[in-house]
C-alpha cells in the first residue's frame, strides 16, 4: 500500500510539471531523481555584493527629495539547485580591473559613449563566489537581466557556463553599436556559448518550477526578472532594473532611457500581478537601502 502511495506522488508531481508547461521529454530525463519538495527544500539563493554606485535621481523622474537615499547598490545572485548552479547577473566592475585591500575601493568607469560612473566596492565577484564554495567553474548556467554595463562586468567568466537569453536581447548585445550603456567586450564571450534561447514568458530553468526566467521587456528590448522558491524564505522575485529607487514603484515612475516605455508599463503590470499570485517578495537589486540589510555570500537564503 505504502509503495502504491509513493508511486501516485511521484505522478502528481509529473502531472503538475507537465500541467506547467516542461515538455515530458524533459520531464523523464531529468525529473526522476528528485521530488519538487525535495529539490525546493535544499535550493540556496547567495546575495553577491557588486558595491555603490553613484547616481542621479533625475535620471529616473525623481528628485533628491523624493528617494532619500541618492546611491544605488549593485547585486549578483547565486541559484544553487540540485540540477545547477545559476548565476544570475555578474556586477558593475569587472574583477581583473582592481585589487581588493579590505576596505572599499572607488572605481572611475569609463563607458563606451564617454559616460562616467563611479562604483565603491570592497570584494571581487570570484571572491564571493569561492567563500561559498563555487568558483566560476562549478556555475552551469549564467542569465543576465538585461545587458546594461552594470549586470554584465564579468560575464566573460562564466562563457563555460550554458547561457539563457532571450533572442531580441542576444541580438541586441551583438548589435554593431549596441544601444544604451554596455560594454560589449565585458560579455563578448558570451557569443560561442552553450546557449538556450528562452522563448517562454515564463521559463522553468531546472524543470521543477522553483526557478523560473519571467520576460519583463522595455529597459532592454529582452529584459527579465528572476523568480527562485525557497522553502524558508518564500517566493522571491529578483527585480533586473524593472525598478531602481523603490519611489519608481510607490511613485510610479519610469526611467529617462528605457527602450520602450510601453513595454516597461506593461512589465510591471505583469510582475505585480505575479508577485500577487505567487505570494511573492521583490528584490529591487539596485535598492541600496534594501540590499543593505539582506545577509550577503557565503551566508545563504534557504
Ligand atoms: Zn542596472
Amino acid at each position: 500500500m505504502m509503495k502504491h502511495v509513493k508511486a501516485l506522488a511521484v505522478l502528481a508531481a509529473i502531472a503538475t510539471v507537465v500541467a506547467s508547461g516542461f515538455s515530458r521529454t524533459n520531464v523523464v530525463s531529468g525529473f526522476s531523481q528528485t521530488t519538487a519538495a525535495q529539490a525546493q527544500t535544499s535550493i540556496k539563493l547567495y546575495v553577491l555584493d557588486g558595491g555603490v554606485l553613484e547616481s542621479d535621481p533625475a535620471r529616473y523622474r525623481l528628485t533628491k527629495e523624493d528617494v532619500g537615499t541618492t546611491q544605488l547598490s549593485v547585486a549578483a545572485y547565486l541559484i544553487v539547485h540540485p540540477r545547477g548552479v545559476l548565476l544570475w547577473d555578474t556586477g558593475a566592475v569587472p574583477d581583473e580591473s582592481w585589487k581588493p585591500t579590505g576596505s572599499p575601493v572607488q572605481q572611475r568607469l569609463v563607458l563606451p559613449d564617454g559616460q562616467e560612473r563611479s562604483v565603491t566596492i570592497r570584494s571581487s565577484l570570484n571572491a564571493q563566489l569561492t567563500a561559498s564554495g563555487y568558483s566560476p567553474a562549478r556555475v552551469t548556467h549564467l542569465a543576465l537581466s538585461h545587458y546594461h554595463w552594470d549586470h554584465t562586468a564579468n560575464a566573460n567568466a562564466f562563457a563555460r557556463a550554458t547561457w539563457l537569453v532571450r533572442q531580441n536581447e542576444r541580438d541586441a548585445m551583438f548589435a554593431d553599436k549596441p544601444l544604451g550603456t554596455a560594454t560589449p567586450m565585458t560579455y563578448s564571450a558570451l557569443k560561442t556559448s552553450k546557449t538556450i534561447i528562452v522563448t517562454a514568458d515564463e521559463h522553468d530553468v531546472f524543470g521543477d518550477g522553483a526557478v523560473i526566467l519571467k520576460s519583463a521587456p522595455g529597459h532592454t528590448p529582452g529584459h527579465q526578472v528572476l523568480f527562485v522558491k525557497l522553502a524558508k524564505t518564500g517566493g522571491v522575485v529578483l527585480s533586473g532594473d524593472l525598478y531602481h529607487y523603490p519611489q519608481e514603484r510607490t511613485m510610479n515612475r519610469l526611467p529617462t532611457f528605457e527602450f520602450n516605455e510601453e513595454q516597461t508599463r506593461g512589465a510591471r503590470k505583469a510582475v505585480e500581478e505575479f508577485l500577487a499570485r505567487t505570494k511573492s517578495q521583490l528584490w529591487i537589486q539596485h535598492d541600496f537601502n534594501a540590499h543593505a540589510k539582506l545577509k550577503k555570500a557565503p551566508e545563504y537564503y534557504q
